[in-house]
């Protein structure tokens, strides 16, 4: 995938990930109401005509077709999902520039499992860790690099630091070196990658501890796990300028509460529980898209509303500009799921450049 910097683009790429059945699935015998066609196609069916009362009605299940950049079916592994969506913005990153990569779907649907995964199966977050180690280590002659990793969690729009356990709201700073930075986040500066997910899986924990309902509160969360690159150019001793990049890694809040995109596209409904972030995370890669479509020129006035919402204050240095943005859809195959599905495919539809 070879996305063109100098343009200006919004450089979005869009992928959804469909996960097999679940056990749960299996055992109420869902149907399957998604069909990966190929690398990009994705078939949505409402298999409900397939119901003898309802047949009579519809002669045929209704099918949506979707394209995207890739379209991942159950068999792609974490590897390969890694390997399609992350790895190449890890040479941006080494060049300076910012990068970040968000899992959307409803809860259930594989956001967690996509960015952190299991230990046997590690997700995004540990596969970004180890490829830029391994990078890194192409470059110790010429430069001097630093790694340091943050995780924190954006739960009604409070930021709290899931790598310790106080329980304070951490403020955001616009610094001049680093960009926007979390004020007093604990950051891990280890080289021990196995030690560095010990300190994320425990951060997860921490996502929904000591709150009444813990499958509520996670759902409702962001966590943001964030990377930042610093390198100095060994030949300029200590006057070397430092050069820093971010790579953000996000598991966002379950989409369902953010449900009906409608013919609204991603500008979703403002209501009661809609999540905030989630709401200005939509409005923000919608503006950029419109953006790339307006050309240079018009793109300069284009608005794009970083300071609707805490999780797009805190990423404001790591979307649109020059940093390139990936969105994985995670979405379930069963037929119960159909209405959170077919929303995130809409989402992801409007989130695409093309
Ligand atoms: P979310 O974070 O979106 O709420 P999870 O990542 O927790 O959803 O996934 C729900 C369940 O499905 C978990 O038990 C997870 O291990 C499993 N799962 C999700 N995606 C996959 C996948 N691609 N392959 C195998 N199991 C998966
Ligand atoms: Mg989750």
């Amino acid at each position: 995938y070879i996305v063109d910097l100098k343009k200006g683009n919004a450089n979005i790429l869009v992928g959804v990930r469909c996960r097999p059945l679940s056990t749960k699935e299996k055992q109420k015998q869902s149907v399957k109401s998604v069909k990966i066609l190929d690398e990009k196609i994705i078939i949505l069916q409402d298999v409900s005509a397939a119901k003898p009362e309802e047949a009579f009605r519809l002669a045929r299940p209704k099918e949506k077709t979707y394209a995207f950049d890739y379209a991942f079916d159950e068999d792609c592994d974490q590897k390969y999902i890694f390997e399609r969506t992350t790895k190449f913005l890890i040479d941006g990153i080494m060049q300076g520039y910012n990068a970040s990569v968000f899992a959307y779907g409803s809860t259930g649907a594989g956001k967690t499992y996509t960015m952190l995964g299991t230990e046997e199966n590690p997700g995004v977050m540990m596969n970004s860790i180890d490829e830029l180690f391994v990078t890194i280590e192409n470059y110790t002659a010429e430069r001097d690099y630093k790694i340091k990793i943050s995780y924190v969690e954006v739960y009604n729009e409070n930021i709290k630091d899931l790598l310790n356990d106080r329980n304070d709201y951490l403020d955001l700073r616009e610094d001049n070196l680093k960009g926007i930075c979390v004020a007093g986040v604990t950051e891990i500066m280890t080289t021990n990658v196995d030690e560095i997910m010990r300190y994320i899986r425990q951060g997860n924990r921490q996502r929904t501890k000591e709150r009444t309902d813990a499958n509520e509160a996670s759902s409702r969360s962001h966590a943001v796990l964030q990377i930042t690159v610093e390198h100095k150019d060994k030949a300029h001793g200590i006057n070397a300028e430092i050069n820093i990049a971010k790579l953000s890694l996000i598991d966002l809040a379950g989409s369902e509460r953010a449900a009906n995109t409608n013919n609204r596209g991603i500008r979703l409904v403002e209501g009661a529980n809609i999540n905030k972030s989630l709401l200005a995370l939509g409005n923000c890669i919608n503006a950029l898209c419109e953006q790339t479509k307006m050309g240079p020129i018009a793109a300069k006035n284009q608005h794009i509303p970083y300071r609707d919402s805490k999780l797009t204050r805190l990423l404001k240095d790591s979307l649109g500009g020059n940093c390139r943005t990936v969105m994985i859809a995670n979405i379930s195959p069963a037929f119960s799921a159909y209405e959170d599905t077919l929303n995130t495919l809409k989402y992801a539809d409007r989130a695409k450049q093309i």
